[in-house]
């Protein structure tokens, strides 16, 4: 196959170490030679803000998932007088972050609490009266990650599962996103595999290197997926999540199965890539097995989604479909992927005919 593409990278600095993030938050700070941070972080992280040396910056905790414009102005306003955003937390504390940079143009330190992986991307949302918008934006890139799994000792099982598996859909998406290209491949694949590695033991015991390893995967699976930009799966979870109120980490959890069964046979050099990531013969039932040892969630209505509201999702999803999906999206075949998804059926395979 010949070999011709074109990929951006995009500037970041990642600190990565377990324990180490007071220091680093101090260290990076000092380099950009703030005097007044703003920080946005809910309660449970004084601790870490005090060994910061932040204790006196002008702190926000008004956190909402999916950035609602009215907190995004709210916030934009605490940072009236600051020359820095920190942001400590999953991917709403660092979306909110990013409400702010999109309109101020202030760098952003950003301490992921969670394995959602907004950290790495490029990508805002807000959402006004049931609609998310999302844009690509790179004032809202953090210009520093500073990692440390030490933060994620806390996060609860489920929400551990389901943000796990939001960064596996980063890869898995970013095998056939509007941009996949070599480089988004081989990155979404070394994330997939640690993830696999990582996940099971995040969920038997919050094991550190487990942490440690998972939070590396979902870096990887991050930084493909804002390269590759969003794929069939992300699409039809924006529009469920930001339409129906759904919480994000866990549509997406419900969702990816289906999304790959229903690929998969459409892209067999992306299934059989994702397959060896998992350490399975088969793209879809290594996906399964790690499923299965998670004990992921698997239904939609669980979500409190109704079956009512299906007909509408899938008039909203259709015109949003990528092009470049490597299999054609009717309206028949959207809505059995959505009615499987909404009921937790096992995913359905079909063969490329
Ligand atoms: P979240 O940030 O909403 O956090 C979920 C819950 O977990 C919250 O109650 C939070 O307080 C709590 N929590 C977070 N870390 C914790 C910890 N270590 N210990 C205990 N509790 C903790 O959930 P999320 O899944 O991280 O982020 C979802 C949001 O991020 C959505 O709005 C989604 O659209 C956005 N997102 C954006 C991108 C992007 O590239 N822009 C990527 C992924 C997610």
């Amino acid at each position: 196959m010949p070999l011709a593409f074109e990929h951006e990278t995009k500037g970041q600095r990642v600190l990565f170490g377990s324990g180490a993030a007071a220091g680093h938050l101090r260290d990076e700070v000092a380099r950009f030679a703030a005097l007044r941070p703003l920080v946005i972080a809910a309660d449970r992280q004084r601790g870490l803000i005090e060994r910061a040396g932040l204790a006196g910056a002008v702190r926000y905790h008004r956190i909402t998932e999916h950035v609602p414009v009215e907190v995004a102005e709210d916030a934009r306003a605490a940072a009236a007088q600051a020359d820095l955003v920190i942001a400590i937390g999953g991917g709403s504390a660092i979306g909110l972050a990013k409400a702010v940079a999109l309109t101020s143009g202030l760098p952003i330190i950003a301490t992921p609490t969670t394995f959602a992986g907004s950290e790495a991307t490029d990508v805002w949302g807000l959402t006004e009266r049931g609609q998310k918008r999302t844009g690509v934006d790179p004032r809202v890139l953090p210009r520093t990650v500073v990692y440390d799994a030490e933060l994620l000792e806390s996060l609860p099982v489920e929400l551990a599962v389901a943000s796990g598996l939001n960064a596996v859909a980063h890869c898995v998406d970013s095998m056939w996103g509007p941009r996949a290209d070599p480089i988004n491949a081989a990155l979404a694949m070394a994330g997939l595999h640690s993830l696999a590695v990582g996940l099971p033991g995040v969920v038997a015991e919050a094991d550190r290197d487990a942490i440690e390893q998972s939070l590396y995967g979902c870096y990887l699976a991050a930084v493909a997926f804002a390269s590759a930009g969003s794929g069939l799966h992300h699409k039809i979870c924006h529009v469920l999540a930001g339409a129906f109120n759904l919480p994000h980490a866990a549509t997406h959890a419900i969702v990816l199965p289906h999304v790959l069964a229903f690929n998969a046979p459409y892209a067999p050099r992306a299934a059989e890539q994702i397959a060896q990531a998992l350490g399975s013969g088969d793209a879809c039932q290594g996906l399964d097995e790690l499923r299965a040892r998670l004990n992921a969630p698997r239904a939609l209505r669980e979500l409190g989604l109704a079956e009512d509201d299906l007909a509408a999702a899938a008039q909203a999803i259709l015109p949003q479909v990528p092009a470049a999906n490597p299999r054609p999206v009717e309206a028949d075949t959207l809505d059995r992927l959505l009615r499987a998804a909404w009921a937790g059926d096992q995913p359905r395979m079909e063969s490329h005919p």
